[in-house]
């Protein structure tokens, strides 16, 4: 398994502002792949979120495990969209997580 690329870590971590992206909570973070690596996700930045919690367990990182994670933190192997066109139930609301690293309510235009 690679590492994911300092600069899409970065971009995440800058875009996340030490909060978490699923709650708001200032907490220590963790880099989430919304679509698993075990789904064949990618390190890239519209597929990674920045989340409280630890592991698989707790936490949000824990809920995007769960059996009913909330939208877009969790996406099925099966979909047909790139990672870029799913939205992310963002603490501010429903999002896109635009490739250059930002948070667009969804309802706006991102591109
Ligand atoms: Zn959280």
């Amino acid at each position: 398994m690679t590492a994911i690329p300092k600069r899409f870590r970065v971009a995440v971590e800058e875009r996340a502002d030490g909060k978490c992206e699923g709650c708001g909570r200032i907490a220590p973070l963790e880099l989430h792949h919304r679509r698993f690596r075990s789904r064949g996700g990618k390190h890239t930045v519209s597929n990674l979120v920045a989340l409280c919690g630890w592991g698989n367990h707790t936490g949000c990182h824990g809920k995007a495990h769960s059996a009913d994670p909330p939208e877009g933190w969790a996406i099925s192997q099966y979909g047909k969209y790139d990672d870029e066109l799913v939205p992310f139930q963002a603490v501010e609301g429903l999002v896109w997580l635009t490739a250059d690293g930002r948070r667009v309510l969804v309802g706006d235009t991102p591109f």
